[in-house]
């Protein structure tokens, strides 16, 4: 499966990355070979026309799409998004969208959870959406959510209880699978963001949209619970990117270093040069082993909270290391963009920030696995 996602990648060589970021463009072509090869329906189950596999299968395939210079942020989402509908979804939700997601005929590529005065803390979300007859009437605002302007469903986490009615803050929130093509111009107003990477982030305004009832994905008040099972898969495949990310930045500073002659030798005959690589490579190897781990309890139905936690966070500090390092190999030449390296250099930047932050990883293995006292 590797060397088929491999294969397909090298047909979308780095150039058609740069291009893209400089023009802000989406990898439509990209994505469109990768839903028909069947690699984004993986985790979708045979009998909706997936493929039926695991997480693990998943992360090697998110990290081969990082491994070879493409930005695997156009399609991860498709593959963790979907868990909300297959694991909390009604059987009519079940069988209205996962077959359309896995031919392609629907893209599930947003999940709009962030907000821009709430952040990191979700329970204190905003967004509201007051159930009214048959319909649920939706207010508020979302920053930073990737995708919206190429997906055809978004999945939507809103307050349906007000906080101070609640027993626990986490009680009280509601999932909703959205369609985006009814919902846009009539209650929601999609606005992009011009950020450092190219990852089609909008801000989303929710003025008196109205989507059906049975948009509701599990329970009412049972949101949280609903996304965060999903929220586990998406650090452990980011996880991979990451692990991708970091062979790359390993790859290419090997190649260049093997190379690049100054001082009549090989840069990469000082030790100074070659130790930085062998450490980024040590860090690269320990990261992958916590990515398969979490995958694996994942894939077995196992707590892994923890694991998918650390996970994310090993792998996004090997890759933001092996990125800095790789810079440093190339010299003045990781400046170019005829290189590659910094626009991976800035890609890879955003997972010390999203899904979740450095810090809260920290946060959650500091209370939930050695039981200090609560920081927040
Ligand atoms: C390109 C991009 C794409 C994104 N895509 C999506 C998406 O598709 N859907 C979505 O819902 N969101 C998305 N996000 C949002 C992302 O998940 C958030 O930016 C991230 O969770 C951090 O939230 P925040 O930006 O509000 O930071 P804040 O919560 O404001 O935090 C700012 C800083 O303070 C630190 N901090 C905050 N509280 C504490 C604390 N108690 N202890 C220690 N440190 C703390 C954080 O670690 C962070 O470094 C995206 C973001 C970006 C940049």
């Amino acid at each position: 499966m590797r060397e088929a996602v491999a294969a397909l990648c090298a047909r979308y060589g780095e150039d058609y990355w740069r291009r893209l970021d400089s023009e802000r463009g989406y990898p439509a072509e990209f994505v469109r070979e990768m839903t028909e090869a069947g690699f984004l329906a993986v985790l979708i189950p045979e009998v909706y026309g997936g493929a039926g596999l695991g997480l693990i299968d998943a992360c090697a395939i998110m990290e081969e799409i990082s491994r070879r210079g493409a930005h695997a942020g156009a399609c991860h989402a498709q593959m963790y998004v979907m868990g909300a509908v297959l694991r909390h979804g009604s059987d009519a939700q079940k069988q209205r969208y996962l077959p359309k997601i896995a031919s392609g005929e629907l893209r599930l590529q947003s999940f709009g959870v962030t907000e821009p005065d709430t952040g990191t803390d979700t329970t204190a979300l905003r967004t509201t959406a007051v159930r009214e007859g048959d319909r649920y009437r939706v207010n508020g605002q979302k920053v930073w959510i990737s995708r919206v302007q190429h997906s055809d469903l978004m999945v939507l986490l809103a307050r349906t209880t007000p906080l101070d009615q609640v027993e626990r803050r986490t009680h009280g929130l509601s999932a909703f699978i959205v369609e985006l093509d009814q919902a846009i111009g009539h209650g929601l107003d999609v606005q992009p963001i011009d950020a450092m990477i190219n990852h089609h982030a909008c801000e989303l305004f929710f003025d008196d949209l109205d989507i059906p009832a049975d948009s509701l994905l599990g329970d009412e008040g049972d949101g949280f619970r609903v996304i965060l099972d999903g929220m586990n898969a998406e650090r452990i495949l980011i996880g991979a990117e990451c692990v991708g990310d970091a062979r790359y930045f390993i790859d290419k500073a090997v190649a260049y270093a093997a190379d690049r002659v100054v001082f009549n030798r090989p840069i990469g005959s000082n030790q100074a040069v070659q130790f930085p690589i062998a450490r980024c490579y040590a860090e690269t190897e320990a990261a992958a082993l916590m990515v398969e781990r979490a995958a694996m309890l994942f894939d077995a139905a196992e707590r892994c909270g923890a694991e998918a936690n650390m996970a994310k966070m090993l792998a996004a500090d090997a890759s933001w290391k092996a990125g800095d390092m790789c810079m440093q190999t190339h010299g003045g030449f990781a400046f170019s963009r005829e290189y590659h390296i910094e626009r991976k250099f800035r890609e890879t930047r955003l997972y010390q920030i999203a899904p979740v932050s450095t810090n809260l990883i920290l946060s959650y293995i500091a209370e939930h696995v050695l039981g200090l006292p609560r920081s927040y």
